[in-house]
């Protein structure tokens, strides 16, 4: 296949090569990236006087409507996608679910949510003001689109759904697209963005992609943009710091590298259903995706007393996923994504042994799969005294890895957690009311989310690592400090909040309702 990049309502490819995309599961070349000269600065007023203006034309049902022909045509094309995603990214099908239905799904719940907006032009925040002793002297908070861009970079885990998360809430808000996957894993949104072009749903200027490079891209920024980063901390300190995102005041959302953590709470033994609800859910995040999600659990915290059953059974569990092509018999674990994320993991792995014991590493010769694949088996680390320990608070290694910490009293527990310098999300499991809103009250402020799991919703709840668009995803401090989704929330990032000064009946119908 031959990648390439669509700017100012053309497909772009000057002939030369920009980059190669590879198969994760032998190595092989899959693709090509085109060049482009385009003009970046030129593809990005394109975006945002063409697509811009038609899109601000419509209301929120109707643009509510763009997204649900946006799902259809996605789910008519899913069976390809599933296709690049087993080869390009060696996903299994739980991780292409993940990644494609997951991705659509968004775009629906998005597309359900705009029926609720109606045929209105903007939002409003809050109730009418009394701002004097004149009753009809009023003010009210607006929320109208940006006139710019929503920049969207995304990292290389989740090239369908890390895409549509954004899409979704971007085109409702009215705000049209400027698109740059990771070039790694470019294969499944490249074809998402072609079909969605292809069906001829948009205004032109509405969705543009950037296939490979895209370094220029922060130097045509403005004020009236947004960039909306998925990756690492590294990438999100250099990007907010490029002097026009400082000089033109750009919103910037990150979404960065994160030590979460799962917690078996002090009541739970061994016999209990909660510990084994805990290690059904610490086993199943450290091997779908073969680790790779930001969510991705890093940090186990068990009770000292408990560390030698909870190592005992995730050995077992662990010792039961295998890796190799996922269409082989019996196969549960893809290879990672690229040799570069196998060197990575490599790295991250050998630092963290620096500080942890190895207890546990999944046998390499018995990998299922052709020589040159991205394979790379699970490990259990033990971190016998966390609160001595650095590195295992610092270091996301991006595959299956994680490690054990024991915990003597709560006070401790809650101290270690923080030590992530903020995280995404953190899974607490226990029956004891006092514990749980205390892990909430110790532990909300340093997370983006929490899940506190008991035995009334063990088969119920959505999992430790699954993002739901109607929570808030993001975490402070490392994880990025950015928020997306959590619902009508998610659209703040791409509105602007105006307070507007006016007569009771003109703020009556700027609000939409009787005063
Ligand atoms: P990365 O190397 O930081 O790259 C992320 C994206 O930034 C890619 O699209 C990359 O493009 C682009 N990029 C890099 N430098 C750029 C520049 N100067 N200008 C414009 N774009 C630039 O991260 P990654 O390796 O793809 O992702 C791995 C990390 O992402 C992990 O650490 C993980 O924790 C984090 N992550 C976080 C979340 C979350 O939701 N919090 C989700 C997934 C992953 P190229 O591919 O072309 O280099």
């Amino acid at each position: 296949m031959r990648i390439s990049s669509y700017l100012s309502g053309q497909w772009q490819d000057n002939g030369d090569l920009a980059a190669k995309v590879y198969c994760a599961l032998d190595g092989s070349e899959m693709g090509e990236v085109a060049a482009c000269s385009a003009d970046m600065g030129q593809a990005m007023e394109y975006a945002r006087s063409e697509g811009g203006s038609a899109l601000r034309k419509l209301s929120y049902a109707e643009r509510g409507q763009l997204l649900r022909s946006i799902a259809k045509t996605l789910e008519a094309n899913k069976e390809h996608y599933a296709d690049l995603s087993y080869r390009n990214n060696g996903a299994t099908e739980m991780d292409t679910f993940l990644d494609v239905e997951g991705g659509i799904g968004t775009v629906k719940y998005y597309a359900s949510l705009a029926k609720g907006l109606g045929e209105r032009h903007w939002l409003t925040d809050g109730a009418a003001e009394q701002v004097t002793k004149d009753e009809n002297f009023r003010a009210v908070h607006l929320m109208t689109p940006l006139r710019g861009v929503a920049v969207h970079i995304n990292a290389f885990n989740f090239p369908g759904w890390g895409m549509l998360e954004k899409v979704a809430v971007a085109l409702l808000s009215g705000v049209p697209m400027l698109i740059k996957p990771a070039t790694s894993t470019l294969p499944v949104a490249y074809a998402m963005v072609k079909d969605i072009v292809d069906a001829e749903i948009l205004p032109p200027g509405a969705i543009s992609l950037v296939a490979g490079g895209g370094r220029d891209i922060l130097d045509h920024i403005t004020g009236q943009d947004a960039v909306a980063f998925t990756g690492s901390a590294e990438t999100a300190a250099a990007l907010a710091s490029h002097p026009r995102m400082i000089s033109e005041n750009v919103r910037f959302n990150a979404e960065a590298d994160s030590i979460n953590s799962s917690i078996l709470g002090p009541d739970l033994d061994a016999e209990s259903n909660g510990f084994k609800s805990f290690i059904h859910e610490v086993s199943r995040e450290m091997t779908i995706k073969a680790g790779q999600k930001c969510t991705a659990i890093r940090r186990i915290f068990v009770p000292r007393s408990q560390l030698e059953a909870a190592q005992s059974a995730l050995i077992a569990k662990l010792a039961k996923a295998k890796a190799g092509d996922p269409k082989r018999e019996g196969v549960t674990l893809g290879p990672l994504v690229s040799a570069a994320q196998k060197t990575a993991a490599i790295e991250g792995s050998t630092r963290l042994a620096g500080e942890c014991e190895l207890v546990f590493e999944g046998d390499s010769g018995s990998i299922d799969g052709e020589a040159g694949g991205y394979y790379f088996t699970p490990k259990l680390m033990l971190c016998a005294n966390p609160a001595e320990a650095s590195l295992v608070h610092e270091t996301e290694v991006f595959g299956p890895v994680a490690t054990l910490l024991p915990y003597d009293d709560d006070a401790q527990l809650f101290d270690l957690v923080r030590r992530g310098g903020g995280s995404l999300v953190s899974s607490v499991f226990s029956n004891d009311d006092g514990f749980a809103i205390s892990a909430v009250t110790e532990l909300a402020s340093s997370h983006g989310r929490l899940l506190i799991v008991d035995d009334s919703i063990a088969r119920s709840h959505s999992g430790h690592g699954n993002v739901m668009p109607m929570c808030n995803h993001g975490g402070p401090g490392r994880a990025g400090g950015g928020q997306e989704l959590g619902g009508l929330r998610g659209l703040a990032f791409y509105h602007v909040r105006t307070a507007v000064q006016t007569n009771a009946a003109r703020a009556s119908t700027l609000l939409g309702e009787e005063l």
